[in-house]
């Protein structure tokens, strides 16, 4: 479709940035273009529209989108934070990196026990640190009823580690 082909052509691929190796997917440069930007958000949030309660975006690229989507849909947004940003009360989540861990935060009671959460972030690469929003999520009685990605790595098998959750997964654009 026109969408994926746009993106396609406004998304710029960084060779061995931030580490030798990895090709860094850079999505600023859909900000420069308005009319791109209404149609990624008209995308998302087609995906979702009548399927979930609030929108869960993850800091800082899944804010870019996330909140706008939730806009849309008009339902709640809300922030999953990296740890030591958001005031108390919060609950966290630690979960395992490549080298040591880290840990994610939300306001305690944002999100209702019940709710059906759509989890956004702009790419999914491993899935380590949705996996890690998901349990947040889980942790306070909630539901996640979907995963919505602007971009996928295919190669890092994201989305079968998301499987465990029994959520629908939508990724734009792919890349091998
Ligand atoms: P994962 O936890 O391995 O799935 O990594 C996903 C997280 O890393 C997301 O929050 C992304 O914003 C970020 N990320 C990983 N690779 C890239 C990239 O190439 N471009 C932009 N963000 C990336």
């Amino acid at each position: 479709a026109q969408l994926i082909l746009d993106l396609e052509n406004t998304i710029e691929n960084i060779p061995d940035f931030p580490k030798p190796g990895i090709q860094f997917k850079d999505i600023t440069p859909i900000f420069l273009n308005p009319k791109l930007y209404e149609d990624v958000i008209a995308d998302l949030a087609n995906f979702s529209r009548g399927k979930v309660d609030a929108v869960c975006g993850i800091e800082s690229r899944g804010y870019l989108f996330g909140i706008a989507v939730a806009v849309a849909l008009e339902v709640p947004f809300v922030l999953i934070r990296k740890a030591g940003k958001l005031p108390p009360p919060f609950v966290g989540v630690k979960y395992d990196l490549e080298y040591g861990s880290a840990e994610i935060e939300m306001r305690t009671g944002q999100i209702k026990p019940g709710q059906r959460i759509l989890i956004h972030d702009d790419l999914l690469a491993t899935g380590g640190t949705t996996e890690a929003a998901a349990r947040l999520v889980e942790k306070q009685g909630a539901t996640v009823s979907q995963f919505s990605f602007l971009i996928g790595l295919q190669d890092l098998h994201g989305e079968e580690r998301l499987r465990q959750f029994d959520a629908d997964v939508y990724t734009i654009l792919d890349y091998k």
